[in-house]
């Protein structure tokens, strides 16, 4: 058959980047190469653009599909001028991005919703859906099956160029299975080009809206044994000399956003030499979901393949050589080093290569590694200090967790705001560098946790910095500096060795009144936050250990496998009451915001809301999916039964007291007791807590923890994540304190015990203040534990010679009286 929208790997080259988008015009010249690319084809970019431009719209058409939506904003005003008589689709795109303030994030939200509203929901003419049912089954046919698993993705014609890889942003489906699912998958492929993220950063990188147009690839799944990425040359250390291959078990998924850390080789080009060869302990692997047959899911390697995998060796050093030839090959035939996905089918066992494009960081002109050291500290980018310390290194910058491998050990890690998915290269990174955000923002709180320099809320960190570049960061103060200064860098290694020649002169223990505890968010840290020395852990978030499971926790669930998360839960919340023992710990159930589970696997079900942070969070959630709550205390239970009476609960973002009482029942149902396996208690965050603390005190709870990042956004209406309200972010605004003293002192009077737990527990001046009012705990963040002991003993003291001294005073003024 004669195709007008479709176009075979075999028929394309590299120069066919306009029609079917980089990653369909590399496949097609690898194919033509000679390089075992699995087969497939491609649904050109004139498909997409027949699609709006022959499609038409009318204004009722829209009202229909969006609905609502169509009534507010942007929309409504596009329909309010447009003309009567139905319109093309395009012309209804353009019509909203041109009016759309692509750093107004809420409109862009908003419109780039509408438009993929209305891509999904129109109907693919017959002329392409009866093409693309034909190349299906062609396809299927050389294999000589009915139907074959086919991968779609898609190619947007600006995507994978050398001067913007845009990795990462347009939609992927695998093991899509019928002509029906093809079609539906390639639509959504279409809608992709229009996510925020890629329309925000094609607008911030100059590409015309009206000409990017996007290709979906459709490709036979390779039934992937073994899989991974290849770099033809190191992107650590530059050098041209070496690949350096990842591989880890399944599908490529895995490695590719960082679900696994995978086996590391290095293999010497010509000599073919195994320099180097890291086996990693692999935990999970992405396989085809068994149960429907589609798509895909994580699971165990220990319980998939069996306990004895997850250490192996990944490849054999045959195939590491073998991957390592194949990687040269396409980089000589390209004549530029290469970022490459390669996989070994189960089947037939051959290697497969299913992506390739360049490396864009890769500088032109040198092999070895370039650091630029500089004497002169010269500042490029101001933001907020958000963890303390001085770190230096090479710019990566990344806008998606699915980039995160990008991210190597002692990299600066530079993106728009972290997310839980990001924790592994976090965890690499020699200093992070955020766009948004704020003190208490995720960026900030698990760098302040893993020790690193962070600097947060810059507004342009990923415009200005680029991959590749050398800077120094200082956490403290919020500065990022060009070039390794050396001075500071110095200065941080002599800071170190003082510190630790003062920690061992300062080891008397300081006692205090008021405890001083420490929060906590990974287990894994537990041992060195017990270190410190603190009275317990006053916040342990929930929010990373159930995050980290890697899949939305509800669809986790609902898949039934309620039993894997409680056991993971279970394993950290032990971690911590373990090392901490007898000093309590407080677990605060989960707490994710809808923006933040949108992110991960299985997250595209959230709903988006207009202002997550008033919305779908907390306990609010919690007891309208009560499954999630139901597995933690489940979870809570095993550790009690363990012997761990030292344990709390802690509710977040409480503001009626039923909900105290709906979350015990839950608790009860699965045979926690309340008060007696575990001491209970609220978060106040919402204003109206603090003022009917009464109520909540009535409904019966052993403790209170002020959480004041969200008590100040929410008395302050600043939202604490917006940079340009920061400036009016202040804990110690008279309100916020006004309920802090109201809450304390009727805690007080019922015996209540009384804490802190935001981030203002790590100021100095809040401590200060706290002290004074008569808190029982103060709550901080590891780095600040010292700190803030030292402030509260001398505060303590000097409360303790005001009394004195006033009642000397009053002793010598009766005596003056006579
Ligand atoms: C707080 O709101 O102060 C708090 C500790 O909770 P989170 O930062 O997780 O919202
Ligand atoms: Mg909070």
């Amino acid at each position: 058959m004669a195709y007008k929208f479709i176009k075979w790997f075999e028929e394309l080259s590299k120069e066919d980047v306009p029609l079917v988008g980089g990653k369909g015009a590399n496949l097609g010249e690898m194919t033509k190469a000679g390089i075992p690319v699995p087969p497939g084809f491609c649904v050109t970019a004139e498909a997409y653009k027949y699609f709006v431009e022959n499609v038409k719209v009318s204004k009722e058409d829209i009202k229909k599909i969006l609905g609502e939506k169509a009534n507010k904003g942007t929309i409504a005003e596009v329909l309010a001028q447009a003309p009567d008589e139905p319109r093309i689709l395009q012309e209804w795109i353009m019509d909203i991005i041109s009016r759309t303030n692509v750093d107004d994030s809420k409109q862009l939200q908003e419109n780039t919703e509408a438009i993929r509203e209305l891509i999904k929901a129109l109907d693919m003419p017959p002329e392409i859906a009866d093409e693309i049912k034909q190349a299906y089954k062609e396809l299927s046919q050389r294999f000589g099956q009915e139907e074959v698993y086919v991968a779609v993705r898609s190619s947007a014609t600006a995507e994978d160029l050398p001067e913007a890889s845009f990795a990462g942003q347009q939609e992927t489906y695998l093991d899509v299975l019928g002509a029906d699912d093809v079609i539906d998958k390639v639509k959504k492929c279409w809608a992709s080009l229009w996510t925020a993220r890629a329309t925000f950063y094609r607008a911030k990188q100059g590409f015309d809206h009206s000409k990017v147009y996007l290709s979906a690839v459709v490709q036979k799944m390779v039934n992937s044994e073994k899989s991974g990425v290849m770099f033809t040359a190191n992107p650590v250390t530059n050098n041209r000399n070496e690949i350096m291959i990842n591989a880890s078990w399944g599908l490529g998924e895995a490695v590719v956003s960082g679900a696994v850390t995978p086996d590391e080789y290095i293999v010497e080009k010509g000599t073919w030499k195994i320099k180097e060869k890291v086996i990693a302990k692999k935990e999970v692997m992405v396989v085809r979901n068994p149960e429907t047959g589609k798509g895909t899911v994580m699971v165990k390697v220990a319980e998939y393949l069996g306990p004895e995998w997850v250490e192996k060796q990944v490849l054999t050093d045959e195939q590491i050589i073998e991957v390592a030839k194949m990687g040269q090959r396409i980089e000589e035939h390209y004549g530029w080093p290469q970022d490459i996905e390669w996989a070994y089918d189960k089947d037939d066992g051959k290697l497969y290569i299913v992506q390739s494009r360049p490396i864009t960081t890769l500088k032109e002109e040198t092999a070895g590694e370039e650091v630029e050291e500089v004497e002169e500290a010269e500042v490029i980018l101001k933001g907020l200090g958000a963890s303390p310390g001085i770190g230096a290194g090479r710019v990566v910058v990344i806008f998606d967790a699915s980039e995160i491998d990008k991210v190597k050990e002692g990299d600066v890690l530079v993106t728009t705001m972290t997310n839980p998915d990001m924790v592994p290269a976090m965890k690499r990174a020699a200093a992070i560098i955020t766009d948004e955000g704020g003190r208490t923002s995720h960026a900030a709180i698990v760098s302040r946790e893993l020790g690193i320099p962070c600097v947060v809320g810059t507004k342009e960190a990923t415009k200005k910095l680029k991959t590749g570049m050398y800077v120094t960061v200082d956490g403290a103060r919020g500065l990022v500096y060009k070039g390794i200064v050396k001075s500071l860098v110095k200065k941080k290694e002599e800071a170190k060795a003082e510190a630790g020649a003062a920690g061992a002169v300062a080891a008397a223990p300081l006692v205090t009144g008021t405890l001083v505890k420490v929060n906590v968010s990974m287990p894994e840290v537990a041992e060195r936050a017990a270190a410190t020395g603190a009275d317990g852990v006053g916040l342990l978030r929930a929010e990373h250990m159930i995050l980290s499971i890697g899949q939305h926790p509800i669809k986790f669930i609902r898949e039934g496998k309620e039993e894997e998360l409680v056991e993971k839960l279970a394993e950290g919340i032990e971690k911590v009451a373990a090392a901490f023992y007898p000093r309590p710990v407080w677990y605060r159930t989960l707490d994710a915001p809808t923006n933040e589970f949108r992110e991960m696997p299985g997250g595209e079900d959230e709903p988006e809301e207009r202002n997550p942070m008033l919305g779908w969070r907390g306990i609010r959630r919690g007891l309208d999916q009560p499954e999630l709550l139901r597995a933690e205390f489940k979870a809570i239970k095993k550790v009690v039964e363990k012997g761990y009476n030292n344990i709390g609960v802690m509710l977040p973002l409480v503001s009626h007291p039923e909900q105290i009482r709906k979350a015990k029942e839950i608790a009860r149902e699965v045979g926690l007791e309340p008060h007696k396996d575990v001491a209970w208690g609220v978060m106040i965050e919402v204003p109206a807590a603090a003022i009917i603390i009464e109520d909540l005190i009535r409904e019966g709870i052993d403790f209170i923890s002020f959480g004041t990042n969200d008590l100040t956004q929410y008395t302050l209406a600043i939202d604490r994540d917006n940079e340009r309200v920061a400036k009016l972010y202040d804990e110690t605004h008279p309100a916020v304190l006004k309920l802090i003293k109201h809450v304390i002192k009727v805690c007080k009077r019922y015996g209540v015990e009384t804490s802190i737990c935001g981030q203002a527990g790590s100021d100095p001046k809040m401590a200060r203040i706290l002290v004074r009012l008569g808190i029982d705990s103060i709550s901080a963040n590891p780095d600040a534990v010292q700190l803030i002991r030292q402030v509260v003993a001398q505060e303590e003291r000097k409360l303790m010679l005001e009394a004195a001294r006033r009642q000397l005073f009053e002793e010598e003024e009766e005596e003056d009286l006579f």
